[in-house]
């Protein structure tokens, strides 16, 4: 009997769908500033997503539409508050450096996602 052929460790790569606003700016090349495109924390949560988020897949709950500046943003930078209500108002400001510096937010873009539009 022939036994079976080993498992492949690796998955092979897939596509998936993301709904972006048309408006939202292009996806940088990796290691530029990050220009709030949304592509990676709509494609799945980080560390700190998973923590507000509830879960390790789908959209972050704290991705947010800044309409004034036409990008996305982290809420749990810009708004903390929208997310734990129970923040008190001291606090606010303080979460949202941790934040800011959990996410590395001034390191660059190091989304290992390559978004694409999708055929129409
Ligand atoms: S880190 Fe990159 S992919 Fe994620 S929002 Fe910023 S620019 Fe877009
Ligand atoms: S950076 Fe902010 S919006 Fe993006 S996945 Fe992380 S917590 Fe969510």
């Amino acid at each position: 009997m022939r036994s079976k052929p080993p498992l492949k460790a690796t998955r092979p790569p897939t596509a998936r769908v993301i709904l972006l606003r048309q408006e939202a700016p292009a996806q940088p090349s990796p290691g530029e500033p990050c220009n709030g495109c949304g592509v990676c924390c709509a494609a799945e949560p980080c560390p700190l997503g998973i923590l507000v988020s509830g879960r390790r897949q789908g959209r972050c709950r704290a991705l947010h539409w800044d309409t004034a500046l036409s990008l996305y943003r982290c809420g749990m930078v810009s708004q903390p508050q929208r997310l734990w209500p129970w923040l008190p108002l001291w606090a606010r400001a303080s979460v949202s450096r941790w934040a800011r510096r959990w996410i590395s937010s001034a390191s660059g873009c190091d989304a290992t996602l390559v978004g694409s539009p999708a055929p129409r």
